[in-house]
């Protein structure tokens, strides 16, 4: 686990260093408050900090009251490490945002506790926003989580006029299967289907649970052409697939329908008005007879 430690005093950082290297953590050194809140934006921030109170540019207690400010995925917890050691001080200090105070010259012991009770939080919180974005059946993202990807996605296509495609696959006469085999084959196809998508997509692309037998597909950096190719493939390869039902001793397969759309460099469309395109087209899928890919005519030009 990463920790950022913020201290302007050398001598400080480096025992701090030394300790937290001992225990087993990966460290991250800042020497004064504006590197550590730079640190503290960056995407792949440490979910720990210990900080000075007084330090240039930024102090401790800034840096805590603007974190708790910020709307940003993932907790940050914070340790406050200084030799203001009044009441008044901890008060403020905790009240600023900070999750524990300790007081300098500190006790390596005590520090070595109280980094695990922060580890332990953060490990907690971490897990339950895993659960909290996860579809459980299939382990996709689900529908929230995939809808925050792909509008920072659009923001970020939008920022380096890049295009992006979206597919949203329906399953064809998915009923039949629950009606034919029962609910729980109906979830093993799922299950089938979800590991189908996620293998078939590239590393960047990025898979989710629409709704029941419903799945959708974010492919950044794709245009209308690659669009198409990738639901093609994809298309082709669900209607191959043999999918095993255990308690049947037997296989079925299955056929989906695709609705696509784009964006292309130039437009910009939020993430609502990309689905409800992606929607329409995967509707003249279905209504065309279904198992074929539709490109939304919205996304032609
Ligand atoms: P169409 O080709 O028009 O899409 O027909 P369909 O039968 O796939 O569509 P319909 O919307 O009529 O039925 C969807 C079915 O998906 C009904 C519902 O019971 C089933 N379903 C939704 N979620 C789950 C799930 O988690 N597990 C199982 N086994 N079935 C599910
Ligand atoms: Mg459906
Ligand atoms: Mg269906």
């Amino acid at each position: 686990m990463q920790v950022l430690i913020a201290d302007d005093d050398a001598l400080s950082r480096r025992i701090l260093e030394d300790c937290l290297q001992n225990w087993g953590y990966e460290v991250v050194v800042t020497s004064n408050g504006l590197e550590a809140w730079a640190v503290l934006q960056e995407e792949q921030r440490p979910s720990l900090a210990i900080l000075d109170w007084m330090m240039p540019g930024m102090d401790g207690v800034d840096i805590c009251a603007r974190l708790r400010k910020l709307s940003i995925p993932g907790y940050v917890y914070t340790i406050l490490l200084t030799a203001r050691n009044q009441h008044e001080d901890i008060i403020k200090g905790l009240e600023s945002g900070a999750d524990d105070y300790i007081i300098k010259p500190f006790n390596q012991e005590e520090l070595k506790s109280r980094l695990k009770i922060g580890r332990r939080i953060t490990e907690l919180e971490q897990r339950i926003r895993r659960m909290a974005r996860t579809d459980y059946l299939t382990g996709l993202l689900n529908r929230r989580a995939f809808m925050e990807c792909l509008e920072g996605e659009i923001c970020r296509s939008y920022r380096e006029q890049r295009t992006l495609g979206i597919v949203i696959m329906d399953i064809d006469h998915f009923k039949r299967v629950n009606d034919n085999f029962g609910h729980y084959a109906g979830d093993v196809v799922l299950q089938e289907l979800s590991q189908l998508l996620v293998k078939t997509c590239r590393t960047y692309d990025f898979v989710g649970r629409y709704g029941g037998e419903e799945f959708i597909i974010c492919l950044p950096g794709a245009g209308r052409l690659e669009t198409c190719e990738v639901a093609e493939r994809l298309r082709q390869r669900v209607e191959q697939e043999k999918i095993h039902l255990p308690e049947h001793q037997r296989s079925v397969s299955v056929t989906a329908s695709f609705g696509l759309a784009c964006l292309s460099a130039s437009q910009m469309k939020d993430a609502d008005q990309l689905i409800r395109e992606a929607d329409d087209a995967l509707y003249a899928a279905k209504g065309a007879g279904r198992n074929q890919v539709v490109l939304s005519s919205k996304s032609e030009e």
